[in-house]
């Protein structure tokens, strides 16, 4: 049997961080991905606070990728819009996902980690000195065993550890176009810009791609009672939007419309003996304030560092190795998430967002959680948030 550090499955954007890390680091690391790159996913909007990730792995994540500098929050009903700026000391772009997780993925095989592809992790089990790990190819001995499965949620699904949380978006579709050239389609590539209009049952996402590609999606949060096909509702939202009609009017369509559903909940079971979660395979919120691949990657670090510390000092099987940095991710998923509940139930775009001009402070602070910035201290508007907790999610939590 042949035999690891560490070993991880999942090789996606969390998993091929983690793999990177704990390769500079100097540890043997095998990395599992059930699928083959490039393969396709959803998630493209960067925060900025991705960049100093980025730099620690060496990825230059400018290139071939488009600068984006904020969202614009547009209702078009009542003609209010709004862009907010989300650039400080990072910048962000818009990724295309299928390129990028294959750049990470062939990054990681480069700096030293042996990765599997189309290999599918199919059981762990935990020894008093070891993990089993089988594939449908093989079976590995490690000394430890990280989670990057995403929304397979692996071990949270093992250890019956997976949450739902509620009122959150319900359902997303989305699909992707090829757009002709014209005056507003330079406008959006110039600026590269999420925009965000805002809608009865929720909401869309128009993301500018490099190569004149642009993603649109309709999240849900609220369905209609009609009789129509989610293909039907989507068109009905993309084809009542002046702004989409306008850029989509040469278009060429990319691919069928596609559905994701159920994609808010926690897992309880994220860190124990011998192993840790990260990314969504610890838990994923609404995609609203694009705060999916910052996570993955925040955890994944975090892991990794924590991890080499366990191994120096010989702690590696202690269940509570993770913990310290456990309530940290806690504190940025809460903040988040009360956010986004906010978003969702107090109208934050209407209450907040268009009536920055009165709040600078506020604007200051708000601006720099959506960056990312989720630990610094002295942010009042984040305290104030925390401090309510109404319906923080990890209020009742018991691991
Ligand atoms: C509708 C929607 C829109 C989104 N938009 C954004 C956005 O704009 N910005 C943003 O930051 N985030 C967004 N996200 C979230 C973002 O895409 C994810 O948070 C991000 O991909 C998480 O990375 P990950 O590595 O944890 O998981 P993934 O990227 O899903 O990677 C997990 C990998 O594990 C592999 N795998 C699964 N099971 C196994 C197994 N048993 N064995 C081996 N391999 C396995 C999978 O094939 C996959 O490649 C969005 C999500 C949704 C649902």
């Amino acid at each position: 049997m042949q035999e690891y550090d560490v070993i991880i499955a999942g090789g996606g954007p969390a998993g091929s961080t983690a793999a990177t890390l704990l390769c500079q680091y100097g540890y043997k690391v095998l990395m599992l991905e059930r699928g083959q790159h490039p393969r396709f996913h959803i998630g493209e909007s960067m925060m900025p606070h991705i960049e100093p990730i980025m730099n620690r792995l060496g990825i230059d994540w400018g290139r071939g990728n488009l600068r984006k500098s904020g969202a614009d929050f547009i209702h078009e009903k009542t003609g209010r819009s709004l862009y907010f700026p989300l650039l400080g000391q990072y910048q962000t772009f818009q990724i295309e996902r299928s390129v990028f997780d294959h750049k990470l993925f062939k990054h990681a095989l480069a700096q030293g980690v042996e990765g599997h592809q189309n290999e599918k992790v199919t059981a762990v089990a935990f020894a008093e000195e070891a993990v089993h790990v089988t594939s449908n190819a093989s079976s590995y001995k490690g000394r430890y065993f990280i989670d990057a499965t995403g929304r397979s949620v692996l071990m949270g699904r093992k250890f019956s550890g997976v949450k739902r949380i509620k009122n959150l978006g319900q359902f997303a579709l989305y699909q992707h176009y090829q757009l002709e050239d014209s005056a507003d389609v330079d406008e959006l590539y110039a600026m590269g810009n999420v925009k965000i209009l805002l809608v009865d049952i929720g909401w869309l996402w128009i993301i500018p791609l490099t190569g004149k590609r642009l993603s649109v999606g309709l999240v849900v949060q609220n369905p209609a009672k009609t009789e129509i096909t989610s293909d039907e509702l989507f068109e009905l939202y993309v084809n009542s939007s002046p702004l989409l009609t306008q850029f989509l009017k040469e278009s060429t369509v990319l691919s069928p419309i596609q559905a994701e559903a159920d994609f808010s909940y926690i897992n309880n079971r994220r860190y124990g003996e011998r192993y840790a979660c990260c990314g969504d395979a610890a838990g994923f919120l609404d995609p609203i304030f694009s705060s999916g691949f910052f996570f993955a990657l925040k955890t994944a670090e975090m892991i990794a560092d924590r991890l080499h510390q366990g191994f120096v000092n010989g702690q590696e099987a202690d269940p509570e190795l993770h913990s310290v940095d456990d309530s940290i991710y806690k504190t940025g998923f809460n903040t988040m998430h009360l956010l986004i509940d906010r978003f969702y139930r107090s109208n934050l775009v209407e209450n907040l967002i268009y009536e920055f001009e009165r709040h600078d402070r506020i604007k200051k602070e708000l601006t720099a959680l959506l960056a990312g910035d989720l630990w610094s201290e002295g942010n009042l508007f984040q305290q104030g948030l925390l401090k309510g907790r109404r319906s923080a999610i990890f209020l009742d939590e018991k691991r």
